[in-house]
């Protein structure tokens, strides 16, 4: 029996579960309201330095995940990349995630893992026995100097909030490392496309049974027609945010191009309050293997979102959760509605998770259409 299926979001998570109901014989249009496919991973050549941007912020694949691996090299060639972040703070240059080498050089020391370690804990403030906010976890882990310098300043831009006002759960394990190891992610796959995220989306949307339609906005009058609905879109905007507002923090980007290598490196953080963004990331270095004269650069900040922006980060905080359950409870009586992706489900999702779970849907949903049962709002809960 051939299914005819509306997906609402031309990025990872309609691109892979399109694809797989594609592959199983079904019909499958996207509706996608910008006027390109790859969501936010959406990558594109820069005109003026033929440089590759990550166009909604700098993304770089990690897992441990075999299939999800396997899965995204059987579309597109991935090169190795390992993530290195430096930091801007107190007037001088550190590398991130914290590690031995931060820490020799933040207090002029030659320590060694063990010796460093029982330093850090002399640093900790022990007083604090149960840390109820991030501010007191951090100076539990790792005491007020590496907090101040390395914490407080970034956490205030990113999150416009002080870290007394943030739950301790963001900060969940010692954010230190006692060797030099400066690779930001432990998993076991790193990579980068060799030709950008949308080239790859591209490809998995390459089938004859897929129809995208660019600048075509859905709203949830559009479902006729229809057998099921995939809906990659804000989960509050398909009830016409009727109960009020999920809160986002958008992101803005100030782009500068120069010539040659403006800052040596993809990412530079800036710790300090008093500079504005919280960091400077340059494309070029996202894709090493290629050359180009040029630069281009992003200044990125910070701030809550409005009705008409980006959303980028789910805030999460106890009014956004309460709000959520809400929204949750709609989409449960709303039928042949499937929730998905990190608007729909209103998470953080990175893209291996994304795909991951994108994957799990479509299988569920063949399991669904053999068995004649009715698939769920969520495969996963976004509670
Ligand atoms: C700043 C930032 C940096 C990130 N960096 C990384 C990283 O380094 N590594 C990593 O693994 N992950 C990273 N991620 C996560 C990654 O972006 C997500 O995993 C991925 O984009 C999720 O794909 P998605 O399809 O669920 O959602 P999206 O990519 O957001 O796609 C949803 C699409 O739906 C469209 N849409 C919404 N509403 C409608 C509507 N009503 N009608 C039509 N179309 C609609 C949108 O235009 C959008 O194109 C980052 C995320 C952000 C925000």
């Amino acid at each position: 029996m051939t299914t005819n299926f509306l997906l609402v979001g031309a990025g990872l998570s309609s691109a892979v579960i399109g694809r797989h109901l594609a592959e199983a014989g079904h019909k499958v249009t996207i509706f996608e309201g910008r006027d390109h496919i790859g969501g936010n991973c959406h990558t594109e050549r820069d005109a003026e330095t033929g440089v590759m941007v990550h166009i909604y912020g700098p993304h770089i694949f990690h897992t441990d995940d075999e299939e999800v691996w396997n899965y995204v090299n059987s579309f597109e060639t991935f090169l190795p990349y390992k993530n290195r972040v430096k930091t801007t703070s107190q007037g001088a240059v550190y590398s991130l995630p914290i590690n031995l080498h931060t820490i020799n050089q933040f207090y002029g020391k030659t320590m060694r893992p063990d010796e460093a370690r029982a330093f850090i804990e002399q640093q900790a403030d022990t007083s604090i026995e149960n840390p109820q906010t991030f501010e007191e976890q951090a100076l539990r882990f790792v005491g007020p100097d590496l907090y101040e310098a390395f914490f407080k300043g970034y956490t205030m831009k990113q999150w416009g909030c002080h870290p007394s006002e943030l739950p301790a759960s963001i900060l969940k394990r010692l954010p230190v490392r006692f060797n030099y190891d400066d690779n930001y992610f432990f998993h076991k796959f790193q990579g980068m496309p060799e030709n950008g995220y949308t080239a790859m989306i591209e490809k998995i949307l390459d089938h004859t049974n897929i129809e995208v339609r660019l600048s075509t906005m859905f709203d949830s009058a559009t479902t006729e027609g229809y057998d099921h609905v995939f809906y990659s879109g804000p989960l509050d905007g398909y009830f016409g945010y009727k109960l009020g507002r999920l809160g986002y923090r958008t992101l803005d980007f100030e782009k500068f191009t120069d010539t040659g290598d403006y800052q040596g490196t993809a990412v530079m953080n800036y710790g300090d309050v008093d500079v504005p963004f919280t960091r400077i990331t340059e494309h070029k270095h996202f894709s090493p293997w290629e050359e180009h004269e040029g630069t281009v650069c992003y200044r990125e900040f910070s701030r809550e979102a409005q009705p008409e922006d980006t959303p980028y980060y789910p805030i999460r905080m106890m009014d956004e959760k309460t709000l959520l359950a809400d929204y949750v409870r709609l989409a449960n009586e709303t039928p042949n509605v499937t929730f998905v992706g990190r608007l729909g489900t209103y998470r953080y999702l990175d893209m291996d998770v994304t795909i991951r779970e994108a994957l799990d849907t479509a299988r569920q949903f063949s399991d669904c259409l053999t068995n004649g049962a009715a698939m769920p709002a969520f495969v996963k809960s976004p509670l």
